[in-house]
């Protein structure tokens, strides 16, 4: 029986794979625990974007979008030999343990048909789309619900962006202001945010200013399935001058 003489709040900021991945490992290391000495546990997860994809892992993105990694590498859970030195994972699929559960018919998942049809051309050496990452981090995710619900730890996404974290002026913890929602407190608050919007570079400000200069399209970094690439009529030539700016020769 959970110990309800404490409590303990967690605020975590961004669900992407690290902010879930925090959830995870909370989760495990709260189930190791002697059921007498387990707090009441609330994680709250926000972020405006699904928990699980997040924002760079979107499952409605093109699949022309595809990871940098092979299927037999990522992971949002311990895998391999170091899981077996950690607290059990309660969700426990790497992507590919994960890619060959869904190819088994017989396990009953149900998937967007698209996704089945992309994972059926998996192998462990391919590529997969970003898309389909984000599937199997949403799914994950959904995994570790349900694993808190049966817990009796109250897990929620609220679907929100936090604009500030402040030190309350009595007592410990947090407070996050939340745009649109009341403010949320927190014994322990963990930053995943991932990458943020950032200044361009000096040679990325040049580029953009010979573009300006030119008449010619400078797009900078972002995550490309932000990105509105039909500013480039069909048929221009592109370039990308870094990995993740373009450049068109209009
Ligand atoms: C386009 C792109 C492609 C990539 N491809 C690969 C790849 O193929 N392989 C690989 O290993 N890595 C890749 N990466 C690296 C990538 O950063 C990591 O794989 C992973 O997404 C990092 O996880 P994260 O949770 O730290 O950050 P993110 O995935 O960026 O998640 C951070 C989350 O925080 C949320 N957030 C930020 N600020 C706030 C706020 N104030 N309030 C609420 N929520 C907030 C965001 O909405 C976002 O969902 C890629 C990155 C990008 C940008």
């Amino acid at each position: 029986m959970t110990n309800t003489t404490q409590s303990f709040k967690v605020a975590v900021i961004g669900a992407g794979p690290r902010g879930i991945s925090v959830v995870e490992r909370t989760l495990a290391g709260y189930l190791a625990l002697p059921e007498q000495d387990r707090p009441a546990l609330d994680i709250a997860v926000i972020d405006p974007f699904n928990p699980g994809p997040g924002h760079v892992w979107r499952t409605g993105q093109s699949r022309l979008f595809l990871m940098n990694t092979p299927c037999l590498f990522p992971t949002v859970v311990p895998a391999g030999a170091t899981a077996a030195e950690l607290p059990a994972s309660p969700s426990g699929l790497s992507f590919d343990q994960w890619r060959m559960l869904m190819a088994d018919t017989a396990a009953g998942v149900e998937l967007p048909a698209a996704d089945r049809e992309e994972l059926a051309g998996l192998t462990p050496g391919s590529f997969p789309s970003r898309a389909v990452y984000g599937r199997y981090l949403e799914w994950t995710f959904a995994r570790l619900a349900d694993a808190a619900l049966a817990a009796g730890v109250a897990l929620r996404h609220v679907r929100s962006e936090v604009l500030s974290l402040t030190r309350p002026e009595t007592g410990s913890g947090w407070s996050l202001e939340v745009a649109g929602e009341d403010p949320l407190d927190a014994d322990a608050v963990v930053l995943a945010l991932g990458h943020l919007p950032a200044a361009l570079s000096a040679d990325q400000d040049r580029l953009r200013d010979a573009a300006d200069r030119h008449d010619l399209r400078y797009l900078p970094p972002a995550v490309p399935s932000d990105v509105d690439f039909s500013v480039f009529p069909a048929g221009n030539r592109c370039s990308s001058a870094d990995s993740d700016s373009t450049f068109s020769t209009s």
